[in-house]
């Protein structure tokens, strides 16, 4: 049996906050210490703020540090589906802000010295039928002549050079796509934070929020379980995690288990037959599988073994299915040992698309649907510029963020088998 453990924490010291109590009064305070939180935790103390970052676990405890490290372009919508629901227009700027994420992730590396295996590899999506990979030309045309950003179609016969698997229908790269260790990254932008003055308040939860003035002061008085603080502005980065202390936003959220299992250390040799230019790789089903080679040569095969969000059951369960599913991809891991199984949350809103704005006057941004690690870090900074500045020209605060269908949801997701089923079917019959 594999570990259950997150292989990427075997792999980092996530930085220790001084033990401090907790201020009484901040300029902001930002909840949850991910990509969204830290980000914009970063970007105000650099400007001078007073922030507090709280978080009810520890640094990193979310998505941020158990996912599949692949930074993507592009959102989870297609395109077409993009400009028929929110105009050329609108749609552009979206899709120019997905491709401007890689950059803020970059320039962010680079500037804070984040040591986190950063990697220009590209992403490959790979085909999983004929009808599939038919659409890609489609894609790819709308994409370059719209957006003027170039995707390379690659056809059945040329995919040797690109996958080791013989599975696929053909498939469409995008180079400017990364590759990183997500659990080093998020450790980096903590430590970055704390370097700007930003405070980090661990094993901190938020249990609710009110409008409060303070010396005559518009803002929020926060309960948390260490105690009470006032804000003037309140950023929420809660993402798959959002709970009772945020009750409008938890009714606007999905959380969706994704899990993820990592093989022993491959022989370079196999490490490269299998993906040729070390690509980010995920397929085109809805039910899907995302890969990748570790930057120490294992397989980390990911995908939404359960639907419902990580218990030790779900993860237990989760490992003998991803395998059977990475050896469907690649039958030359047969016999390769799985060393970690590890599950997370992903936050899915009711229309797939990452929201952005105010609830109440408290700022938010989630919904990331499985494609955060670049979009997170994008949305904090720009919510952190929307707060120092007064206003934003985010994109994603200008959609309108739906609710369940008629209601009918308290943000316990009763209906998760019912979706992970209906997505089955759709894999099958489309
Ligand atoms: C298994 C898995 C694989 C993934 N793979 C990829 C990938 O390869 N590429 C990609 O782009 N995206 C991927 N994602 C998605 C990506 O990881 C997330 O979108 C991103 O990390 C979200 O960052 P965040 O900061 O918004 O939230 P998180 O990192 O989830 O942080 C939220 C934090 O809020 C805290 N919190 C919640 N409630 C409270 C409270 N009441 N008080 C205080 N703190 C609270 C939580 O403890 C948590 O630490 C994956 C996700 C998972 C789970």
């Amino acid at each position: 049996m594999p570990q259950e453990q997150n292989y990427w924490l075997t792999t980092v010291h996530m930085p220790t906050p001084p033990a401090q109590p907790l201020p009484e009064t901040a300029d902001v305070a930002v909840i949850g210490a991910g990509f969204t939180g830290l980000s914009a935790a970063l970007t105000l103390a650099k400007r001078g703020a007073k922030v507090v970052v709280v978080e009810s676990e520890t640094i990193g405890w979310g998505a941020s540090s158990r996912n599949g490290g692949m930074v993507l372009t592009g959102l989870k919508l297609g395109v077409n589906q993009l400009i028929s629901k929110y105009g050329r227009d609108l749609t552009r700027r979206m899709y120019a802000a997905s491709l401007e994420t890689i950059d803020t992730v970059a320039r962010l590396v680079k500037d804070e010295s984040i040591a986190c295996d950063f990697a220009r590899t590209g992403h490959l999506e790979v085909a999983c039928k004929q009808s599939h990979f038919d659409d890609y030309s489609r894609q790819a045309e709308v994409i370059a002549r719209e957006f003027n950003h170039q995707l390379r179609v690659v056809p059945r016969n040329d995919l040797a050079g690109e996958i080791g698997s013989a599975i696929y229908y053909g498939g469409m790269v995008d180079e400017i796509s990364v590759g990183l260790n997500p659990a080093r990254y998020v450790a980096g932008l903590a430590a970055a934070a704390m370097r700007s003055s930003a405070q980090i308040a661990e094993q901190t939860k938020l249990e609710s929020i009110e409008r409060a003035a303070n010396n005559g002061a518009p803002g929020f008085r926060l309960t948390t379980s260490r105690g009470t603080l006032w804000a003037r502005n309140v950023l929420v980065g809660t993402s798959g995690y959002t709970g009772a202390a945020t009750p409008a936003l938890r009714k606007k959220i999905i959380p969706i288990g994704s899990y993820i299992i990592t093989t022993e250390v491959l022989p370079e040799a196999l490490a490269r037959e299998l993906s040729p230019r070390n690509r980010q790789i995920y397929d085109s089903k809805n039910y899907l599988y995302y890969y990748r080679l570790t930057p120490d040569n294992r397989m980390l095969f990911g995908g939404r073994a359960a639907f419902f969000p990580e218990t030790a059951q779900t993860i237990r369960r989760s490992a003998e299915i991803l395998r059977l599913g990475m050896i469907d991809v690649y039958p030359q891991l047969r016999n390769t040992k799985v060393e970690f199984v590890w599950g997370g949350t992903l936050d899915f809103c009711f229309d797939i698309m990452p929201h952005a704005g105010q609830s109440d006057g408290v700022y938010f941004a989630l919904g990331y649907a499985g494609h955060g690690v670049a979009m997170a870090t994008w949305q904090g900074q720009k919510m952190a510029e929307w707060i120092a500045d007064g206003k934003t020209d985010n994109p994603f605060a200008e959609i309108s963020f739906p609710g369940a269908p008629l209601g009918l949801y308290n943000g316990k997701p009763w209906f998760l088998p019912f979706a992970g089923a209906y997505y089955k079917v759709l894999d099958w019959i489309s």
